[in-house]
């Protein structure tokens, strides 16, 4: 099938990598001239395992293009996906003008019949405003040209993003009309072997649908981080608490760890654009609100262990920091808990002296060159005159350091972690100071 995908970010790149790697035409276009060459180069703007492979591959095939050209994506596929960016506006409600612009794009352009869908994260009512462009456009045009808009939005998750989209969980199609259904069902076949993932609701639940789950989950993370700071006053270990209710299976294991907040592009983002729509219509979400007061919270958690240990008093102190992107396996740093804890940081007067494994240029992009941010090329270069170690972020290299290294570059041996990595136990018993989140009295 032909697919043209607007916005070759995090969704929309890999969303046209599977499709082209299951044998579709895919035309994606952005207004990022840059990103466009780049990729016409053969560079890939954003770190996702198995994502540069994929794209190499889809190109060599010639069944991947990327263009600046609106017109030309509009002309090219049946099916033309709206991936561009949601980002908070102002007041934290989801900012729409992109959608709007490619929708805009597609109305003036189209001159054939258009199923136009939405896999960006949009509020509940999105789908009526794109209708309304594409009606009055068309209507400008003079034009009486077919079309459809169906929510189908996207569930992947960063650093897991290429297998999330080969082998989704489940495919919401937010639509009430036959021949869009039938498009993206055949469209989705090859991902929808094993047995039927694909569910049909109306438009307004599947956007509130992908509110829902990334509401649910960021309430889990807020959840098991209040439970951690009570654990720390009382005395308690979270992971042995963690370790109890998990096994309780209306709980379950999944994502119920304990940790310096959550981060990305979406939790934050969602649940404050969920609050918004909320409002508009006279609700209070009290769960919703406190969620993200619990995360804002957390977040300086790590700056108060060093305060904490440093008596207040961080000027002039190397603070060694491994692991700056919001999660691992990503380059991302939007909303990363390592960002509030540099701010502060500089703040206080110290110096970060940090390793990534792959968000440092992002880290560089972002904050540029300052005296007091040194990025250094592996994680035992953080280490060297660092007064402590912070742990932002959980890659797996960072998960069996050799620690007697650790001891002998670090000015103290103090190890605050953000994540839980180490047995407290274990870390007392090679003599380091180990701050970590919810372990009782470890310290
Ligand atoms: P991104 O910022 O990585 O990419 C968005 C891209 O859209 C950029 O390259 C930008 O230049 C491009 N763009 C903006 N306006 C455009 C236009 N008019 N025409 C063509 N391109 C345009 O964003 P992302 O992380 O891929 O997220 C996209 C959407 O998907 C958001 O709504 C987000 O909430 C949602 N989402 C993201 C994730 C995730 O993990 N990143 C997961 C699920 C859903």
């Amino acid at each position: 099938m032909k697919v043209t995908v607007f916005g070759i970010g995090y969704v929309g790149l890999v969303q046209a990598a599977v499709l082209a790697e299951a044998g579709h035409q895919v035309c994606c276009v952005d207004v990022n001239p840059k990103r466009v060459a780049d990729l016409q180069a053969g560079i890939i703007p954003i770190y996702e395992p198995g994502l540069s492979a994929l794209v190499q591959q889809g190109v060599a095939q010639g069944l991947l293009q990327f263009t600046t050209d609106g017109a030309a994506g509009v002309a090219f596929g049946e099916l033309q996906f709206i991936a561009v960016g949601t980002p908070p506006d102002e007041d934290g409600s989801a900012d729409l003008k992109y959608v709007l612009a490619v929708a805009s794009t597609i109305a003036t352009h189209m001159t054939s019949p258009k199923v136009v869908i939405n896999k960006s994260t949009v509020p509940v009512g999105t789908g009526d405003k794109v209708k309304a462009v594409l009606t009055t456009t068309l209507k400008t045009r003079q034009q009486d040209l077919q079309f459809a808009v169906v929510s189908n939005p996207e569930f992947l998750k960063e650093g897991a993003a290429v297998a999330d989209c080969q082998r989704p969980d489940r495919i919401i199609l937010g639509t009430d009309n036959p021949w869009a259904e039938k498009l993206l069902r055949e469209l989705y076949m090859p991902f929808n072997r094993n047995h039927d993932k694909i569910i049909v609701m109306d438009i307004r639940s599947a956007e509130l649908t992908k509110y829902a789950a990334n509401c649910m989950l960021a309430t889990k993370i807020s959840f098991m981080n209040e439970m951690s700071n009570l654990a720390e006053l009382l005395g308690a270990d979270i992971e042995q608490v963690r370790h109890g209710i998990g096994s309780d299976p209306r709980i379950g294991y999944h994502f119920i760890y304990p940790g310096c907040g959550y981060g990305g592009s979406c939790f934050p983002k969602d649940v404050q654009a969920l609050i918004k729509t909320a409002e508009q219509t006279g609700y209070n979400t009290q769960l919703l609100k406190s969620v993200e007061a619990v995360n804002n919270q957390q977040k300086h958690k790590l700056f108060g262990f060093l305060q904490q240990h440093f008596a207040g008093d961080l000027q002039g102190k190397t603070i060694a920091i491994w692991g700056l992107s919001f999660k691992p396996n990503t380059d991302d740093m939007r909303e990363a808990s390592s960002r509030v804890l540099m701010e502060s940081l500089w703040q206080a007067g110290a110096t970060v002296q940090a390793f990534d494994p792959e968000a440092m240029e992002e880290t560089q992009r972002i904050y540029g060159s300052r005296a007091d941010l040194k990025l250094v090329g592996t994680k035992e270069a953080a280490l060297q005159n660092a007064d402590v170690l912070v742990i932002c972020t959980e890659w797996k290299s960072f998960r069996s350091p050799d620690f007697s290294v650790l001891k002998q570059q670090l000015k103290q041996p103090v190890i605050v972690d953000g994540r839980n990595l180490f047995e407290p136990s274990r870390l007392r018993e090679l003599g380091f100071t180990y701050y970590a989140i919810g372990r009782g009295d470890s310290v």
